[in-house]
């Protein structure tokens, strides 16, 4: 058998069969996009491989998924801090918003975004942002996995100036250009029950259901969304969505942070899935969201990060660490939520939840070669007592050394190969200017 590529890692962590297992000196035999070959190392190997690479001292894992998040939105890390999510979100971003951002906005914000994910062994996002054509453009030129929603809201967005308010012919563009692509995929994405009609909500799920694409949708992030359904409706957000037939298991919502168990039932019987946003809940304000329920409901849950804005990076590391230690913190219980779990979620179980289960999130024969190694050789991570523990709890996410996605090699030896760094922060600082500009402070 031959390889293109070869990889021999002193300790790995493959997640197959949704284990969080550490095992020592595998091989990894790559064959185009796939993995062809995992196996305990041995030399005779080596003469397979078209190109081999040994990272001594690190440990291979799946590239990461992050669930929820709004790439360009990394040009508005920093500002707006301290605010709750309401007013943050209409009083702040959305202003700020109808009035920078363009598709060029988008394109250099997706760009930092992706620097950013490759640093960090993100693999794959679920992306919700206006222009999604162009972060998609980008994601694919960065070598990157991901799905992409075209917004939908009942109201004026910042891309309409350009691009016209028909969504639905916009999403079947983007459909029509990444329907057979290997790496992107298109969805719709209805902004949040409180920002969408009925009407428009359902068209949204039927659109889903017709292209058999993911929908993703924010649902019940803040008490006073519940409520404020509650009061206006007499049903709860999710008990809306089900009304509506949003809910099915290609419906990915980020958030879920204020189910009672009436909607947790709901969720339960429809598919649907749940990403855990930790630091942007955490950061606004929103609450913690009660994982160890879905979990026991058997909800698929995955770990995202959301925008830049609110979180403030793009990091399942940080997620990872402070996403089971608000769980314990919250129950009073060490066992609410482990490292273990944490793992899985940012890796194969957030790969299932997102509709990607059977392709990626574990280093398995036939699924594509979305692999990272990680660089072991820190004060923070020696000595090796417990790896999986010092991954969640102990890990900053700069360890990370070399990142494949889809059998091509992204990042080696800590430098991006698919992007131009230095180009890319040049940008920035013009864009940087503009955006001071409209805050006042220059
Ligand atoms: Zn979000």
């Amino acid at each position: 058998m031959k390889f293109d590529i070869g990889i021999r890692a002193d300790w790995a962590v493959t997640m197959a069969g949704g284990k969080a297992h550490v095992e020592k000196n595998l091989f990894f035999g790559i064959s185009k996009s796939n993995i062809a070959l995992v196996s305990p190392w041995k030399l005779s190997l080596k003469k397979s491989c078209r190109k081999f690479i040994y990272q001594k001292n690190s440990v291979a894992l799946p590239g990461f998924v992050n669930g929820h998040a709004h790439l360009a939105m990394t040009l508005f890390r920093g500002i707006e801090d301290d605010l709750p999510l309401h007013t943050w979100l209409f009083e702040r971003i959305f202003p700020l918003e109808k009035k920078l951002v363009t598709k060029n906005f988008v394109k250099t914000g997706t760009e930092l975004a992706a620097l950013e994910c490759i640093r960090f062994g993100v693999t794959t996002v679920c992306d919700m942002y206006f222009y999604s054509q162009e972060s998609a453009k980008v994601w694919d030129k960065a070598g990157l996995r991901g799905t992409f929603a075209q917004v939908f809201a009942s109201a004026l967005l910042p891309e309409d100036k350009d691009l016209g308010a028909d969504k639905e012919k916009l999403f079947l563009s983007l459909y029509k250009k990444y329907e057979k692509h290997p790496r992107i995929r298109p969805s719709v994405g209805p902004h949040a029950p409180y920002t969408c009609s009925d009407e428009l909500l359902r068209k949204t799920a039927e659109l889903s259901k017709k292209y058999s694409v993911p929908l993703q949708i924010h649902l019940s992030e803040t008490a006073e969304e519940v409520q404020t359904s509650k009061t206006k409706l007499g049903i709860s957000p999710v008990e809306r969505l089900s009304k509506l037939a949003v809910l099915s298991p290609h419906t990915i919502c980020a958030h879920g942070v204020h189910l009672d168990n009436k909607d947790i039932e709901i969720m339960k019987k429809s598919g649907a899935s749940i990403v855990y946003n930790p630091d942007s809940n955490a950061k606004l304000a929103s609450g913690i969201a009660p994982i160890p329920k879905y979990l026991a409901a058997k909800i698929p849950v995955a770990l995202g990060t959301d925008g830049s804005a609110s979180n403030n990076d793009l990091s399942l590391f940080g997620a990872m660490d402070l996403g089971t230690k608000l769980q314990k913190v919250h129950s009073g219980t060490t066992t609410a939520m482990t490292a273990k779990q944490a793992l899985y979620m940012a890796t194969l179980g957030g790969a299932k939840a997102i509709g990607l289960g059977d392709q990626i999130g574990s280093l398995e024969v036939g699924k594509a070669a979305d692999l990272i190694l990680i660089d072991l050789q820190f004060p923070h991570l020696q000595p090796l007592n417990n790896l999986i523990s010092h991954l969640v709890y102990s890990a900053q996410g700069l360890e990370v050394d070399t990142v494949f996605c889809h059998g091509k090699l992204l990042m080696r030896n800590k430098k991006i190969l698919s992007l131009k760094p230095e180009a890319i922060y040049k940008k920035l600082e013009i864009i940087q200017h503009k955006i001071s500009k409209q805050l006042g402070l220059l």
